[in-house]
């Protein structure tokens, strides 16, 4: 082939490449996040969700199944399950070492005090303890003028998926009953949101509402809303709207995941998902014009009522009494009988040590953090004790708990001891029968899918991390993803 050819043939491909990448811009992209959706979720119900689609309607979870490139089981490898961190890998492609969110709630050292994941001394709540960039937020770095939303009964939900960028995230203000924001966002108060909280009914808080598909009706209320008055869609570049069901985690925590309640619960979702989508449909030429994106931020592990009952093995950690029998041992130790505080706060599973006793009572702080390794070992409640300070890659440990740690290490956020529990078991918490703390399967493991236009309709069962879903959206758009970003494209599901 002579050169001259060699560069037109070059030059068409270039041209063809471009071309197909901009018919396949979406002009909205949809995330939906269903909070402590279980992998199993969508698997084990498929026959008690309505049909992918019957005549001119289409159904809900079983519709996206099926036209969608779908990872039944793509993994979060954390060691802490749990809702932020869950937004903020969704949304940034990265794993908490790099997006800083490793738990919800924290006892930070070096401003001595708890925190929480969006709370912000200027702004009430912001996006601003997260440290590195999301999806839109690199879109709208190229100078796109899109236009960002994020919605979720939790504050926390919305405020990761919408990142710095966002135009407003909204929640759900528990005490006041209507959706609130933030004035850290631009539109914070947009002039058609006093009607809708208007409408809210009951007008007076009921929090048990909360934990009923009402919640998940709310927030698909303001999701039309915002499609509607914003205009979402309707502009030169693509727009985003994040939607996170926080529903489904209240009532599952309440109940427990094999209860009568959320069997019933996730098949409202789908008659509500369904709803939704034909709502779109009506909208916007849907197949072409909408990417959604669907997963969930956690598992949940079933109830340890439900384990015992059922002959496995599991507890209800009481972290009160394993706090009082290491003070005993380390008393017994330092040879001391007065009541000495030895930990200054527990939070998370994370136990931070009163370092001002231990040099108070001149005791070497290696040889510390060595007794009171092997005390918490000898009772038998956790699995696996891990030692930041003490933590060497050469340690005997399961490889999957040190990728975890690798993946989740925040060194502010981190206590001196951290105590990961036996499977299907967690600590205890007045009114919550399940929750989910680990890295262990059913805290790790939820689906994940894409639909549009772009993609595949097939299921994949080759390993998927929820850290993919960014760069693969940022290929997509054109654009380079995060600077901290873990994941790579999952180049399989494109169409070619
Ligand atoms: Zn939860």
């Amino acid at each position: 082939m002579k050169p001259s050819r060699h560069a037109a043939l070059l030059f068409f491909l270039i041209f063809v490449t471009f071309q197909a990448n901009a018919a396949s811009a979406p002009k909205l992209v949809i995330y939906l996040v269903y909070d402590q959706l279980r992998a199993d979720l969508l698997t084990v119900n498929k026959p008690r969700f309505l049909p992918s689609k019957s005549g001119s309607q289409l159904g809900g979870f079983n519709y996206l199944v099926e036209n969608s490139s779908y990872f039944p089981f793509a993994e979060y490898d954390v060691m802490s399950s749990m809702t932020c961190p869950g937004h903020a890998i969704i949304a940034t492609g990265s794993w908490p070492i790099h997006t800083g969110i490793a738990v919800n709630d924290w006892y930070s050292r070096s401003k001595n005090r708890r925190e929480y994941c969006v709370d912000d001394d200027m702004f009430g709540m912001s996006p601003r303890k997260l440290k590195t960039t999301t999806i839109s937020d690199e879109y709208k770095n190229a100078d796109f003028p899109s236009k960002v939303y994020a919605i979720a009964l939790k504050d926390r939900s919305g405020i990761m998926l919408g990142g710095h960028r966002a135009d407003a995230a909204f929640w759900f203000d528990e005490k006041k009953w209507s959706w609130q924001s933030s004035t850290y966002y631009p539109n914070a108060r947009p002039p058609w949101m006093d009607e809708l909280n208007s409408k809210v009914s009951p007008r007076v808080p009921d929090v048990s509402l909360l934990k009923q598909i009402w919640g998940s009706q709310r927030t698909l209320d303001l999701a039309d809303q915002i499609l509607n008055k914003e205009k979402l869609g309707q502009g030169k570049a693509t727009d985003f709207l994040f939607i996170s069901f926080s529903a489904h985690d209240k009532a599952g925590h309440t109940y427990g995941p094999n209860s009568d309640e959320m069997k019933k619960m996730i098949v409202d979702e789908d008659r509500e998902l369904s709803g939704f989508l034909n709502n779109l449909k009506k909208k916007f030429n849907l197949e072409k014009d909408v990417l959604i994106v669907l997963t969930g931020d956690h598992g949940i592990p079933p109830s340890p009522d439900y384990s015992i009952k059922n002959k496995i093995k599991a507890e209800y950690i009481d972290e009160i009494q394993v706090v009082q029998k290491i003070y005993k041992k380390l008393n017994e130790v330092y040879d001391t009988s007065s009541k000495n505080e030895w930990f200054k706060a527990i939070e998370s599973m994370h136990y931070h040590v009163n370092w001002d006793l231990v040099s108070k009572m001149k005791i070497n702080r290696r040889e510390f953090l060595e007794n009171v390794k092997s005390i918490a070992k000898e009772l038998d409640v956790a699995e696996e004790v891990i030692v930041p300070e003490l933590f060497s890659k050469n340690d005997l440990m399961s490889p999957r708990i040190k990728k975890q740690i690798e993946n989740s290490y925040v060194e502010d956020q981190w206590g001196d001891l951290i105590m990961m529990p036996k499977p299907f078991s967690f600590p205890f918490e007045k009114g919550r029968k399940a929750d989910h703390v680990s890295g262990y399967s059913y805290d790790k493991m939820v689906p994940l899918l894409f639909a549009g236009a772009a993609f595949k309709k097939q299921i994949f069962y080759s390993k998927a991390y929820i850290v993919d879903i960014h760069p693969t959206m940022a290929a997509l758009l054109g654009i380079i993803p995060s600077p901290k970003v873990d994941g790579r494209i999952l180049d399989e599901i494109f169409k070619k």
